[in-house]
C-alpha cells in the first residue's frame, strides 16, 4: 500500500493529542490523529469531571465529543489502527499500523496515554467481565444495589468509588498502607458519605468466584499478618496506570519505567518526535495539563516544519 503523507501524525486522540491535532492544523499544517479505539481516550472511561477549567462538572464522554469537533475544525483528519512500528527515514517518521497503512511525516507526537495497571492476583483475568473490573462508568450500571470493593488508595479510587456508592448499596475501598493518597479534598466528600467504607493496611491477594461471577477477595492485613476473606458482588481495581510505550521502546526516548522523556517544549531526544499528556515523564497527570503539552506540541510542530523546510 502507498504511503500516507502528512506534516504531523498525533499517535493517539486523547486529550492531549486532539489538542495537538487542533493546533497544527490551524497552523496550516496537513495532520491525522491515529487511535487505536475511539477518540477521547481516557475521557471516556471518566464519569465527571470537576477540576476542568471552564466546566462546572462535565461527563467525560461529552468533553470528548466537545474536543472532537473542535480539534478536526480545520482539516485535521482522524484515522483508526493500532501503531506497531515507528522507524527514522532521514529527516521523515515512518509509522506503520496493524492495518496494514504506512504514515510518512517529519513530525511525530507520541500521545498514547496511560491504561490501568493490573493486581496481578489469581482470579483478576478469569473474572474479567464477570465482576472484575476497571471502569466505573463502563460497568457501575451492572451492580445496582450490590456491594462492591474498590481496591486502591488514590485519587481514581476514591473518586470512582463515590461514582459506584451512587449506584451500589455499599462501597468497601481496600487500601494497602495505612492512610490515602487521594487529594485531601476528594477524601473528604468519600469520608462523608455513608454507602462508602475503607480499610486500611489491607491488599488483595486473590480474587474468588463461583462458576458464573465474582463472590468476594481474599485479603491479607499488611500490619498484623492476619489473612482473612470478604464477600462483594463486584471488585473494581484502580491501582494505577503504565504507560502505553511498546511501540516506542527502541527508540532511546523511555526511562526505566517507560514513560517518554522530553524537554520543556515536549521534545524526545529525537528532533521531532514530541510526547505529551500522560505518556510523558510529568508530575502531574490531568486533563489539563494533558491539553497543555498538546498546545506547546502544536505549535513546536509548526515552528520545527517551518525551520526545516
Ligand atoms: P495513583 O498511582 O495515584 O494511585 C494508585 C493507588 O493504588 C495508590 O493508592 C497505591 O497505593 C495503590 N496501589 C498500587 N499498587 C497496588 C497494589 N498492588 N495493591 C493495592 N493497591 C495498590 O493512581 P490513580 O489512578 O489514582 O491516579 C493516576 C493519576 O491521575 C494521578 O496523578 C492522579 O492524581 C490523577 N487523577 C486525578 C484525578 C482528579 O484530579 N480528579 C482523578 C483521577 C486521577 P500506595 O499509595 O500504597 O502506593
Amino acid at each position: 500500500m502507498a504511503d500516507k503523507n502528512y506534516d504531523v501524525i498525533v499517535i493517539g486522540a486523547g486529550p492531549a493529542g486532539m489538542t495537538t491535532a487542533l493546533y497544527a492544523s490551524r497552523a496550516n499544517l496537513k495532520v491525522v490523529m491515529l487511535d487505536r479505539g475511539a477518540y477521547g481516550g481516557n475521557l471516556n472511561n471518566t464519569a465527571s469531571i470537576v477540576n476542568y477549567s471552564g466546566f462546572k462538572d462535565v461527563q467525560g464522554p461529552e468533553l470528548a465529543e466537545k474536543m472532537y469537533q473542535g480539534s478536526t475544525q480545520f482539516g485535521a483528519e482522524y484515522a483508526y489502527g493500532t501503531v506497531t512500528k515507528v522507524e527514522l527515514d532521514g529527516d521523515n517518521k515512518r509509522i506503520t499500523t496493524d492495518m496494514g497503512d504506512t504514515y510518512v511525516a517529519p513530525v511525530v507526537v507520541i500521545a498514547t496515554g496511560s491504561e490501568h495497571r493490573k493486581l496481578a492476583v489469581p482470579g483478576e483475568e478469569e473474572f474479567g467481565g464477570r465482576g472484575v473490573s476497571y471502569c466505573a462508568i463502563c460497568d457501575g450500571a451492572f451492580f445496582k444495589n450490590k456491594h462492591l470493593i474498590v481496591v486502591g488508595g488514590g485519587d481514581s479510587a476514591v473518586e470512582e468509588g463515590l461514582y459506584l456508592a451512587e449506584l451500589a448499596s455499599k462501597v468497601t475501598v481496600l487500601v494497602r498502607k495505612g492512610e490515602l493518597r487521594a487529594q485531601p479534598v476528594i477524601q473528604d466528600e468519600a469520608m462523608k458519605n455513608d454507602k462508602m467504607e475503607f480499610v486500611y493496611n489491607t491488599s488483595v491477594t486473590e480474587i474468588m468466584g463461583d462458576d458464573v461471577k465474582v463472590t468476594g477477595v481474599k485479603t491479607h492485613n499488611n500490619e498484623t499478618g492476619e489473612d482473612g476473606e470478604m464477600t462483594a458482588d463486584g471488585v473494581f481495581i484502580y491501582v494505577g496506570n503504565v504507560p502505553l510505550t511498546e511501540p516506542f521502546k527502541d527508540l532511546g526516548i523511555l526511562d526505566d519505567k517507560g514513560w517518554v522523556k522530553t524537554d520543556n517544549i515536549m521534545q524526545t531526544s529525537i528532533p521531532g518526535i514530541y510526547a505529551i499528556g500522560d505518556v510523558r515523564e510529568t508530575p502531574l497527570r490531568q486533563v489539563a495539563t494533558a491539553v497543555g503539552d498538546g498546545a506547546i506540541a502544536g505549535q513546536q510542530a509548526y515552528q520545527y516544519i517551518k525551520s526545516h523546510k
